[in-house]
């Protein structure tokens, strides 16, 4: 006898908020069932999220709060900076993913403290895709031309009003191609 897939419900009214405003902004998510892993490592009100409005590569578990900022994020700042930079649309996110069971990376002085990576409460952004076709990543772009340049500044001085933390090439070499997004503790902002 096969077993059906039981649907995940949002048990919390936050949650149910959450997932309802992921909705309207046109992002694509399946809710997933809470995880505790153990060593401090789970996924609590997350989405498998493939689409924050355009879609987005490489994310896999996500706590929903951080899906919906990333959400927001994409459509009131990085949209319009590309229209006005390049006159262009951005049509995809490319990201290097979210929940990861690590500690924090390139941070001597915290070292063995678990990066909010391992609950979900991260997310890596390493580039955009224009609707011409032209990529700009984070790692060619934050000292490439002038245009790529006043783009990923203009977009990571949104973020730092909007996540808790963000970390961007000028922060250490272990974010020279990614901005990294956290509503874990801050606000930090480099
Ligand atoms: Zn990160």
């Amino acid at each position: 006898m096969s077993e059906r897939p039981v649907p995940v419900v949002p048990q919390s009214p936050e949650l149910r908020q959450c997932l309802a405003d992921l909705g309207r902004l046109k992002a694509r998510y399946a809710l997933l069932p809470d995880r505790n892993y153990g060593g401090g490592c789970s996924t609590i009100s997350s989405v498998q999220l493939t689409d924050v409005g355009i879609p987005i590569s490489n994310i896999t578990a996500i706590q929903c709060p951080l899906a919906l900022n990333l959400a927001v994020w994409t459509r009131e700042a990085v949209q319009p900076a590309a229209k006005q930079v390049f006159g262009q649309r951005v049509v995809r996110l490319e990201s290097f993913g979210s929940y990861s069971c690590r500690n924090v990376k390139g941070r001597p002085q915290m070292a063995g403290t678990r990066s909010e990576h391992a609950t979900a409460n991260a997310v890596d952004i390493s580039g955009f895709v224009l609707a011409n076709g032209r990529r700009i990543s984070v790692e060619g772009g934050w000292n490439g031309t002038e245009e790529e340049r006043r783009f990923l500044r203009s977009i990571r001085a949104a973020a730092c009003k909007r996540f808790q933390t963000v970390l961007s090439p000028d922060f250490n070499a272990a974010h020279r191609d990614h901005f990294h997004f956290d509503l874990g503790r801050g606000p930090f902002c480099r």
